[in-house]
């Protein structure tokens, strides 16, 4: 028979302090203990109880963290940042299994329970990638769901091949069909769109598409996505990332991208960027769109920011936005918890009896204060198992 937990003394959401009784990886019940009967008892000392942090958007196998400095002198286009990581990846000696566990130990250290991975698929580095993730997310199974996307980062029609190796990737267990830029990277939007929709209709699988195009070209692009979509009849299993087209200064225009984003059931990803146009967080979430974010990349070729911790990321949502109000502010905390899980699929995802135990405690005096000081979290769950404590995890990684 399985170990009976009960976490006392946490307060769900940041309001009134209870006990949750956790049996066999879910939560039993949500109220206060007043004879534990022999469970296991551990000390939540009044901190603010939430469902473990979903990173819905990350690139784990070419994260560079744990590895020397890599002096970034890359140039600012697309173009240049895509061949400067692809010819960079040897050199360097990038191992997507080491980089991704270590990026997964990160990542539960700051309260995350769910990775959605894109993973990079090319005609030079095929498939070592993905296989590298699928070793981690089968080794730390027990610490971390991990969803990955097979990503055709160097463009899929112009690099002859792609397609086949992306076919490849989702019979091998890539959970997600990934896209990009169909405009500006093939050159053939309708083209790369329906080779993308036709995978995921053969696999029965989600897409995940990066759109960085901006304005007009990114909401052309955009209409294609939502047409297929329809089309196909995906609602609910397409997730458009980034779509910076939608923070575009035309307001009628976006509302309606927005309304029909919301009428086809396509969920939108952002990091709350700092140097690029983005959707409105709260305007997106208001016409009814289940809003995602994540880290991105994480100390990679690209970026050498970032520390996979989705609280920080609530801080960038909100300053993003303006979000001042503690109502607001808890909005964000949503998109980094409930709204990833969503995005995702992820079943029996929440705080309510029956739940997975998929936990994580943060101190503050409210939520909105647990988010604005970034304290270290005393405690991160998988499946009812405690897999990190004060912001370190409990298990080791190359
Ligand atoms: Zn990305």
């Amino acid at each position: 028979m399985s170990e009976t937990i009960i976490l006392k003394n946490v307060r769900p959401w940041g309001e009134t302090a209870t006990d949750v009784t956790i049996e066999a990886g879910r939560i039993r019940s949500v109220s206060a203990v007043a004879q534990p009967n022999g469970a296991k008892i551990i000390d939540g000392e009044g901190a603010i109880l939430l469902p473990g942090f979903v990173e819905a958007h990350t690139h784990l196998d070419k994260t560079l963290y744990g590895m020397p400095w890599n002096p970034n002198a890359v140039g600012s286009t697309l173009v240049e940042k895509i061949t400067n990581e692809r010819n960079s990846k040897a050199r360097l000696g990038l191992d997507p299994a080491r980089q991704s566990a270590r990026q997964v130990a990160l990542s539960v250290a700051n309260g995350s329970t769910h990775i959605r991975s894109h993973v990079d698929i090319d005609t030079e580095h095929g498939l070592k990638g993905v296989e590298g993730v699928m070793a981690t997310r089968e080794k730390y199974a027990d610490v971390i769901d991990l969803e990955i996307v097979a990503f055709p980062q160097s463009g899929m029609l112009i690099r002859q091949g792609t397609r086949e190796l992306m076919d490849e990737a989702l019979s091998l267990g890539a959970e997600v069909v990934g896209g990009l830029d169909p405009c500006s990277m093939d050159l053939d939007p309708k083209g790369h769109l329906n080779v993308i929709f036709g995978l995921a209709e053969k696999h029965g699988k989600p897409i995940d598409i990066h759109l960085h195009e901006l304005g007009e070209l990114g909401a052309f692009s955009m209409r294609l996505i939502i047409d297929r979509t329809r089309a196909h009849a995906m609602a609910g299993k397409v997730t458009v990332s980034h779509a910076f087209c939608l923070g575009h200064n035309d307001y009628l225009a976006i509302g309606r991208l927005l309304d029909d984003l919301a009428e086809a059931g396509i969920h939108i990803m952002t990091t709350g960027p700092a140097g690029y146009p983005c959707p409105p967080l709260i305007r997106t979430l208001d016409a009814g769109i289940t809003v995602c974010s994540g880290s991105d990349g994480i100390r990679d070729c690209w970026s050498p920011y970032g520390n996979a911790d989705m609280l920080e990321r609530a801080i960038f949502l909100g300053m993003r936005n303006d979000l001042d109000r503690d109502a607001d502010i808890r909005r964000a905390v949503e998109v980094v918890t409930v709204g990833g899980a969503k995005a995702m699929n992820v079943e029996r995802y929440g705080l309510a009896a029956g739940d997975t135990a998929d936990l994580v405690l943060i101190d503050g005096e409210t939520l909105a204060e647990a988010v604005v000081s970034r304290r270290l979290r005393p405690l991160t769950m998988k499946r009812g198992k405690v897999v990190a404590r004060n912001g370190a995890a409990l298990f080791e990684v190359d």
